[in-house]
C-alpha cells in the first residue's frame, strides 16, 4: 500500500472529551471516528487492526474446539422475558411496524440455548461449544474512552454445553486457556482474576485484565499466593483488627445541623474519616439490615449478600429509615437502634472513640465504643477491598493495580438451560439440563487497550501480531532518484516476502512522514535518505528507535528476519500462559 493512496485522516486537535490516550491516539492517526455517544466507525487503518485482533481470537477458539456461527442481533421479546433478562437496563429496544417488541443483543445467551434446546437432544452430541463474532449493542449509561466502552461494539463471544460439571470444567479450562493465548499475541500484559458476574449471573467466573493505570476496574493482587480479584468481588481475611487498646472516651453528642455526608460531618467536627463509622441500613430479603463499614470505606453489597446468604439486598426507602431510627437519612447510627440486625465489617473491631450517627436529625455521637455504647449481631467480610488489606487465601498482603476488562469466562452452569428447559438425554435415559459455560472476549476493546498499554508520546506502539502494517518505508525525497529506487525495491522486495508493507512516498516533509509512522506506530520503520547513494537504507524498531544501517541488497531478508522474531517472541509468550 502507498500512502499517497491510504486513507487515513490525521488529527493534530483532538477534541477536549477525549481523556484516555488510547483514545486520542486513534482519533489523532485516523484510525477511528465518532458517530454519536459510544458509536464509532472503524476506518482503514482501525478496522486493519481490529481483523487482525479478530483473527487471532478466531483461531485460539477454533483451536479450543469452538465452531463459528453467526446469531441474529434483532431478537424478539419472548426470548428474553423466557430468561427475565427483558428488564436489564443497558438492552436496547425497538418495536417494529407490527408492534412486536424486540431487543438488540447485548449478549447471546438466549440465542444460543434456544439453537441448542432445539437441535441437541443427546449426551452423544456433546460436548459442544459454539461461537460467534459480532456487533453487541449496550446502552451503557456512561460510554467511555472511545471504543474501550462503547454502545456498539464487536465481542467474541462463545457458548459451551455439556452434560456434567466435569465437562464443564474442561470446556472452561480450554476456553481459559484460548483466551490467554490470544491476549499473550496480542502483545499486553494481563492477568486473571477472581470477578462478580453481574448480569450474566452463575458463580465462579474470571476477568482478564489488562493492566493500566487509566483502567476503569480496580484490581488486588496477592504479593506472596498470587490471588487476584477485581475490588468489586475481592474478599478481604479477617486478620490483624485486634481490639483498640485506646481507653474509651465518655459517650458524647455534638450538634451536626445539616451535615449528612462523610465529607460534612468529618469537616464539621475536624475528625479523619477513619474515626468514623457508617451505619447503612438495607432490607435484606424483607428484614431491615444495618451494615457498619469505617467512613472512608465503601461497602460492597454483592459481597455482602453472597457473605450473608441473602436473595435480595436493596437500600431502605428514606421513610422506612426515618420509621426506623426515628431521625432523617444522614445520621443513622447503631447506639439504641432497636429491631434491626446490626452487621459490621471485621475491621471496626480495631475502632475504639468513634463518630457515629445519633439516630437524631442534626446530631452525632462522639466517643463510640463497641459492646459499651452497642451490640453487633454478626461480623462479615462486607467492605469494598483495597490497597493494603490482608489477603484471603495466605497470610500475605494484597496491593491494588487498575485494568482494563477485556475478556470475562462464566460458568453458568444451569441458568439458563433451566430457565429456557433446554435439556438433553443422558447415557442413563434421564433429561437433563445442558451444563453451559460462557466466554466473552472484548474484540474492539482490545483495539484501544493494546495501545493503552503500548505507547509513548510520540504515538502507539503496536506488536508485530496486530499491527496496522508490519513495516513503513519511509522515503525521504521522492524527487531523488537514488532514494526512489531503493525505496521501491524494498518495498516490492518486502511485499514479494509476504510482508504487510506500507510505502510512504507523499510529497510532504521528513519531519511529517517520521511523526507520521510513529504515531501509526508501524513496528518497523525503513529509512530510505541520503544514504540511498551508497547503497544503505536504516532499519529501526518503533519501540525504541535503535537505527541500524544495512546494504540495500540485503535489506528485505534483514527485514523479514526481524519481524519473523518478533512473530515468534509473541507465540512463545503465547505457550508460557498456556
Ligand atoms: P464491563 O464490566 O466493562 O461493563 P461487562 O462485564 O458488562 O463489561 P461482559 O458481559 O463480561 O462485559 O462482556 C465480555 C467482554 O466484552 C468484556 O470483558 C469486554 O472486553 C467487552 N465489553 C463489554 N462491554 C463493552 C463495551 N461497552 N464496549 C466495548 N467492549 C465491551
Ligand atoms: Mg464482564
Amino acid at each position: 500500500m502507498r500512502a499517497s493512496q491510504l486513507f487515513f485522516p490525521t488529527l493534530r486537535e483532538v477534541p477536549a472529551e477525549a481523556e484516555l490516550p488510547s483514545h486520542r491516539l486513534l482519533l489523532r492517526a485516523g484510525f477511528i471516528r465518532k458517530l454519536a455517544a459510544g458509536v464509532y466507525s472503524y476506518l482503514p487503518l482501525g478496522y486493519k487492526v481490529l481483523k487482525k485482533i479478530e483473527a487471532i481470537a478466531r483461531e485460539e477458539t477454533n483451536a479450543a474446539g469452538g465452531q463459528e456461527i453467526l446469531m441474529p442481533s434483532l431478537q424478539p421479546v419472548e426470548l428474553w422475558q423466557e430468561t427475565g433478562r427483558w428488564d436489564v437496563d443497558v438492552l436496547f429496544k425497538l418495536e417494529d411496524r407490527s408492534g412486536r417488541w424486540h431487543g438488540l443483543g447485548m449478549t447471546h445467551e438466549e440465542v444460543v440455548t434456544d439453537i441448542v434446546r432445539r437441535d441437541v437432544r443427546s449426551y452423544k452430541e456433546l460436548p459442544l461449544n459454539l461461537y460467534q463474532i459480532q456487533t453487541k449493542f449496550r446502552d451503557e449509561p456512561r460510554p467511555r474512552g472511545g471504543v474501550i466502552r462503547a454502545r456498539e461494539f464487536i465481542m467474541l463471544d462463545s457458548y459451551s454445553f455439556d452434560r456434567d460439571d466435569e465437562g464443564l470444567d474442561l470446556s472452561y479450562r480450554k476456553m481459559r486457556r484460548a483466551f490467554s493465548r490470544a491476549f499473550a499475541r496480542l502483545g499486553v500484559d494481563f492477568i486473571i482474576v477472581e470477578a462478580e458476574s453481574g448480569a450474566i449471573g452463575g458463580k465462579d467466573n474470571q476477568e482478564y485484565m489488562v493492566l493500566a493505570g487509566s483502567g476503569e476496574d480496580m484490581v488486588l493482587r496477592c504479593d506472596q499466593c498470587g490471588y487476584a480479584a477485581n475490588a468489586e468481588r475481592c474478599e478481604i481475611a479477617d486478620r490483624g483488627y485486634e481490639p483498640s487498646d485506646e481507653p474509651g472516651e465518655p459517650l458524647d453528642v455534638a450538634d451536626t445541623p445539616g451535615m449528612k455526608t462523610i465529607e460534612q460531618v468529618t469537616g464539621f467536627l475536624k475528625t479523619p474519616p477513619k474515626k468514623l463509622v457508617k451505619t447503612l441500613i438495607y432490607e435484606a430479603d424483607g428484614k431491615p439490615i444495618a451494615a457498619l463499614v469505617r467512613g472512608d470505606r465503601d461497602l460492597n453489597e454483592a459481597k455482602m449478600s453472597r457473605m450473608l446468604d441473602m436473595d435480595k439486598l436493596e437500600m431502605a426507602s428514606p421513610e422506612m429509615i426515618v420509621k426506623l431510627t426515628g431521625a432523617e437519612v444522614g445520621f443513622s447510627g447503631p447506639v439504641g437502634l432497636k429491631n434491626v440486625r446490626i452487621v459490621a465489617d471485621y475491621e471496626i473491631r480495631a475502632m475504639a472513640n468513634f463518630v457515629t450517627g445519633a439516630n437524631k436529625t442534626d446530631a452525632h455521637y462522639l466517643n463510640v465504643n463497641l459492646d459499651r455504647d452497642f451490640r453487633v449481631d454478626g461480623w462479615a467480610d462486607i467492605r469494598v477491598a483495597s490497597d493494603g488489606d490482608p489477603c484471603p487465601k495466605c497470610a500475605g498482603v494484597m496491593r491494588a493495580t487498575r485494568g482494563i476488562e477485556v475478556g470475562h469466562i462464566f460458568k453458568i452452569e444451569t441458568k439458563y438451560s433451566k430457565a429456557m428447559d433446554a435439556t438433553l438425554l443422558d447415557e442413563d435415559g434421564r433429561e437433563k439440563h445442558f451444563i453451559m459455560g460462557c466466554y466473552g472476549l472484548g474484540v474492539s476493546r482490545m483495539l484501544a487497550a493494546v495501545p493503552e498499554a503500548n505507547h509513548d508520546k510520540d504515538g502507539m506502539i503496536w506488536p508485530m501480531s496486530v499491527a496496522p502494517f508490519e513495516a513503513v518505508v519511509l522515503l525521504l525525497n521522492p524527487d531523488d532518484e537514488a532514494q526512489l529506487g531503493a525505496a521501491v525495491r524494498v518495498y516490492e522486495e518486502l511485499q514479494e516476502r509476504g510482508v504487510d508493507v506500507l510505502l510512504d512516498e507523499r510529497d510532504e516533509r521528513s519531519g511529517v512522514k517520521f511523526k507520521d509512522a510513529d504515531l501509526l506506530g508501524i513496528p518497523v520503520q525503513i529509512v530510505v535518505g541520503r544514504l540511498a547513494s551508497e547503497g544503505k537504507v536504516e532499519v529501526r524498531l518503533r519501540r525504541d528507535k535503535q537505527g541500524r544501517e544495512l546494504v540495500l541488497d540485503e535489506a528485505a531478508r534483514e527485514i523479514v528476519s526481524i519481524i519473523e522474531t518478533e512473530k515468534r517472541r509473541l507465540l512463545e509468550a503465547a505457550d508460557r500462559v498456556s
